[in-house]
């Protein structure tokens, strides 16, 4: 009889909210903590969406409008395909409607002050390259819920978003133990 070694695939997640929320500084502490257990088969991978989309050029052209790039999704998806089924795959964008909802097992939408915005734009302020106009169009996406809202829209499974203030470094770090220990299973030491 052959013995066959059971190889449990890690779980995907997304972790999206509006910019400046704390998304790339809280996804790289739950990096941090998950790939931190001696045990060489466990090994996450953090991906920041945006910065390869603007690495890999996968964007149309800048919007005025909006003030952004406009990201060309399916060539990011077709690039994110292979990560994603081979698993483990932690994931940063504001944004998530456009990925299929099966990519993730868990979606965390982080929140900074929806009724007082001033730690965000203070956040966004620090920013290079944020206009008045970028600061206030991002502080209204907040104040709306824009990307909560989006998230609850897009992924309708049980117990599949998350909303999670972020507002202080405490936040944080309970955010980070709730994804790593609760969400991902991590045996921490
Ligand atoms: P995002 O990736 O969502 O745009 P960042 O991770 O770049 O946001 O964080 C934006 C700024 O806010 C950074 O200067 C970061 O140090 C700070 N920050 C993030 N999370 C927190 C937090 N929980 N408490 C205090 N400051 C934070
Ligand atoms: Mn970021």
């Amino acid at each position: 009889r052959t013995k066959r070694t059971k190889v449990a695939l890690l779980k995907n997640i997304l972790i999206c909210g509006t910019p400046g929320t704390g998304k790339s500084t809280l996804a790289k502490l739950v990096l941090e903590k998950v790939n931190n257990n001696n045990n060489k088969r466990i090994c996450y991978e953090y991906v920041n969406v945006g910065d390869v989309c603007k690495a890999k050029e996968f964007y149309h052209l800048f919007d005025e409008r909006l003030n952004s790039f406009v990201i060309d999704e399916d060539k990011i998806l077709d690039h994110l395909e292979p990560l994603v089924r081979r698993g483990g795959m932690i994931l940063d964008y504001h944004s998530s409607e456009f990925f299929p909802e099966r990519f993730f097992s868990h979606v965390i939408v982080l929140t900074c002050g929806r009724e007082n915005t001033k730690i965000l734009y203070e956040r966004l302020e620090k920013r290079d390259g944020y206009t008045k106009e970028k600061i206030r169009q991002n502080v209204e996406c907040e104040i709306f819920g824009e990307c909560v809202e989006e998230a609850k829209e897009a992924y309708t499974g049980d117990g599949v978003v998350h909303v999670r203030s972020n507002e202080t470094e405490e936040e944080m770090e309970e955010t980070v133990k709730f994804i790593a220990e609760e969400l991902l299973g991590a045996k921490l030491r």
